[in-house]
């Protein structure tokens, strides 16, 4: 079989599906857990398509101005070879997935996936450009704050942006926050989309 359009182009970004984000953790996303098998089965649909799929999580160190401890706005959550650090165990990644890390400088706050960079140092944006991705579905936590980044800064650089919105949960420290991030994202020219959406992209040509 040819390969798709979308198929050739397209990359799936799965931002900070972390214990610390979910449910019992530090910095809890209320029902954060729940996108989870969704994102599982976006996974599936990478994989077996052979597209790029990418795994984000926040790495900081004990002493970081993003802590309110020392200055920032945040409680200590994600803290470098901590358990909370860690990947959610029910998300199904494959060793295929590339694993990214951020937030590790402790002057500076980095919310976009695209400040996250592999054991090796190389970036995301370094990644995508290798590997001629034009076309990213984001889906992962939170909504009004990792995942708006991500988005706001791929689009600035051009990527065509598949907002999965039923695989991402927000915050909401203010009610509607996760509301008024996806129109600020849709406004900034990201398309959004659900899982049968994609699953249609990838067959179409
Ligand atoms: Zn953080």
């Amino acid at each position: 079989m040819v390969p798709t359009q979308f198929q050739k182009s397209a990359a799936l970004l799965i931002v900070d599906i972390q214990i610390d984000f979910c449910p019992g953790g530090a910095l809890p996303v209320l029902e954060g857990d729940q996108i989870i098998p969704t994102l599982n089965m976006y996974l599936e649909l990478f994989y077996s398509n052979e597209c790029p799929t990418f795994a984000t999580r926040d790495w900081h160190p004990a002493q970081t101005s993003h802590f309110k401890d020392y200055g920032g706005v945040w409680p200590k959550h994600c803290i470098q070879n901590t358990p909370g650090a860690r990947l959610h165990p029910d998300l199904k990644l494959d060793t295929k997935t590339v694993f990214l890390s951020k937030g590790m400088d402790p002057q500076k706050d980095s919310s976009s996936a695209f400040q996250a960079m592999d054991r090796k140092g190389k970036y995301l944006l370094h990644y995508l450009s290798e590997m001629g991705i034009k076309k990213i579905c984001v889906g992962g936590l939170a909504t009004d704050y990792c995942v708006k980044a991500s988005v706001l800064e791929a689009l600035k650089d051009g990527f065509e942006i598949f907002l999965l919105v039923d695989a991402i949960k927000g915050f909401d420290l203010n009610p509607d926050d996760s509301q008024k991030a996806i129109e600020v994202m849709r406004a900034a020219g990201a398309k959004t989309v659900t899982f049968w959406d994609v699953k249609t992209l990838m067959e179409e040509n």
